[in-house]
């Protein structure tokens, strides 16, 4: 999507001159100025002894040992009204069960731990609990499909994964022939059959020890694997390290503003990056009271919630944030949001009237800020001590050195003159930038260019140094805030009998960001009709899961390719928007990582 806002005019909104509370960066230029990653390593205790560094020691131990047990670390709302708090020391204690279950299946440091499953407590313990035993995270989307799931396992090498008995029954019984590797499955609640390999939490959980001592940590292991999505082949895992948590106490201070008797609220699922460094690592590094809502969004459960918590810091997306425009402010009625001092929205354009509205809904605008799965955490953000311009993502984190540049002969060219277009890039290396691309070292390679690691989005700087999100450089699609790749979408078409060729686009849509819209050719002796239409939207979102699937499927007698046979997907949006072609004709789908 490509956004132009030198067009549009959007009056700034003035930092506040009386903040509610004095914000941990009150002064922008002076703190980049002063700011050095090894002096912010203070914010963080590291293991006892110069055992080195743990994310779940950061995130809950050593609140307990600094003498914070007994504050709220998660305050938990079911979705039929249950309600669960785990102060500080008992998520201390049943993430250390969750490392003695791990250790008695005999489940070894550097394995991988997948997580599937939607927002409970124990989401939250096992993510923590296999952070302990140096086992390597990986928390799946629980809306996913099959198919991305088994590609995720399967890619990942998951030994154990943790589900409830409703998700493996439904998408995971059936898939464990295609992954060996995966010894153990810990289901919350009942075990539902007698497979093998097959544990009930009470069982092996919450029957264990709630000692553990962390083993000696290097900073540099890797704690967390996250899937995301290029233009083409498969999800690519990026790996981060223990390390990463530095970033994730730096960004929950500056760039979120937290303070640890906050009660924080972040509403995107652990099943994407957001959710993870910012729905649990980041709030528990900072101290906060981390409010967890398992419901899907619903504006009136959402406003309940700001008001019934008593939330003070609230990080969401600018889809939820444009279903709540849609409603208008008179919905807020009747709710007390005078708790509420900051808000932040991440993950896709933020568009200069949701900053807006912001204010005449809650009195305070939306603080957008940007970051990627790659680069672990925030890095451009709208700071709380500094004006806003709507429309833009803001300022480089301090501490990152961000540019827009254009790549010549391989070379890195540095746009150093305002409000020219380029490629984001910010330079190597930062504590929460990825280690790597699982498998993939060369693809990891041909991020950095002299020293820059390259975004694949297009930016501008103004002549302020805010940052402006102008589009992706490649074709991944950014729907309702989730990253989806085509190729995979095209994939799950291809299976079905009936289809020869299938290409998969954004297109923009005014609520979800973009839409994802397949363009099919059928095999000869299929008809292009309603019925078959109805049935391959059927067959993609029983394969991918709903928050994947195309929600449209245009057939075509054929797909327009390269020569070297590659679906052209630019050429597809551009006739589908009325947009010039070009010399698209020419140009092969980018792949740029
Ligand atoms: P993910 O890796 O799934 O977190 O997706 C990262 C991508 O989301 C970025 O590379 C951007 O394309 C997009 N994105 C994230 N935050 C913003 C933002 N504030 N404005 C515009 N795009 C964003």
């Amino acid at each position: 999507m490509q956004h132009d806002h030198r067009t549009m005019e959007h009056p700034r909104i003035c930092k506040p001159t009386q903040p509610s509370r004095t914000p941990h960066l009150t002064d922008y230029d002076t703190t980049v100025a002063q700011f050095s990653w090894s002096e912010a390593q203070a914010q963080l205790d590291g293991l006892p002894a110069g055992g080195g560094l743990n994310m779940a020691h950061e995130a809950v131990d050593r609140h307990v040992m600094n003498g914070r047990g007994q504050q709220t670390a998660i305050r938990w709302l079911g979705k039929h009204g249950e309600r669960r708090a785990l102060s500080y020391t008992e998520l201390s204690r049943a993430s250390n069960q969750f490392a003695n279950a791990l250790e008695s299946l005999g489940v070894k440091p550097g394995e991988r731990v997948f997580v599937l499953m939607g927002r409970l407590p124990e989401l939250y313990v096992s993510v923590l609990g296999a952070l302990k035993a140096r086992c390597v995270v990986t928390p799946l989307f629980s809306a996913f499909g099959p198919e991305p799931i088994a590609t995720r396992a399967d890619l990942g090498d998951a030994r154990v994964l943790v589900t409830t008995p409703e998700l493996y029954q439904r998408k995971l019984r059936a898939l464990r022939e295609r992954l060996p590797g995966l010894r153990h499955v810990i289901v919350v609640g009942p075990a539902p059959t007698e497979d093998a390999g097959l544990h009930a939490w009470d069982a092996l959980v919450a029957a264990a020890s709630t000692q553990y001592t962390i083993a000696p940590t290097d900073p540099e292991s890797t704690a967390l694997l996250h899937f995301t999505s290029g233009t083409t082949g498969r999800p690519k895992g990026v790996l981060h390290a223990h390390a990463a948590v530095l970033a994730h106490a730096v960004t929950g201070r500056f760039a979120l503003d937290l303070h640890d008797d906050d009660v924080f609220w972040c509403t995107a699922d652990p099943g994407w990056v957001t959710g993870t460094s910012y729905g649990i690592l980041a709030p528990l590094v900072c101290g906060v009271t981390n409010v967890v809502v398992e419901a899907e969004f619903d504006a009136q459960t959402w406003y309940g919630v700001l008001a019934g918590e008593r939330v003070t810091v609230w990080y969401t997306a600018p889809t939820a944030i444009r279903m709540m425009m849609k409603l208008g402010t008179e919905a807020l009625r009747g709710h007390d949001l005078s708790a509420l001092r900051f808000m932040a929205s991440v993950g896709e354009p933020l568009n200069p009237e949701a900053v807006v509205w912001g204010v005449q809904a809650f009195g305070l605008p939306f603080h957008d800020n940007w970051w990627q799965t790659e680069t672990g955490g925030i890095m451009v953000s709208n700071f709380v001590s500094m004006d806003i311009k709507p429309g833009s993502m803001g300022k480089p984190l301090p501490g990152i050195t961000a540019a827009i540049v254009r790549l010549e002969d391989g070379r890195v060219h540095l746009l150093e003159e305002p409000d020219m277009d380029g490629e984001l890039a910010l330079k190597a290396p930062w504590p929460s930038m990825m280690r790597g691309y699982l498998n993939e070292d060369a693809r990891y390679r041909r991020c950095f260019v002299d020293g820059w690691y390259l975004t694949g989005d297009l930016a501008r700087r103004d002549a302020e140094g805010y940052y402006w999100f102008v589009g992706r450089a490649d074709d991944v699609i950014k729907s309702a805030g989730h990253l989806i790749g085509p190729f995979e979408v095209e994939s799950a078409l291809m299976e079905h009998p009936a289809v020869a060729e299938a290409g998969v686009i954004g297109i923009p849509d005014p609520v979800l960001g973009e839409m994802v819209k397949a363009f099919v050719a059928l095999k000869p002796g299929f008809d292009a009709g309603e019925p078959l239409r109805r049935e391959l939207l059927g067959h993609a979102r029983k394969r991918l899961g709903a928050a994947v699937a195309p929600r449209q499927i245009d057939f075509r007698d054929n797909l327009p390719k390269t020569r070297s046979g590659k679906i052209m997907r630019r050429l597809l949006k551009a006739r589908e928007l009325g947009l010039p072609e070009g010399d698209l004709s020419t140009l092969e789908s980018d792949e740029k990582k």
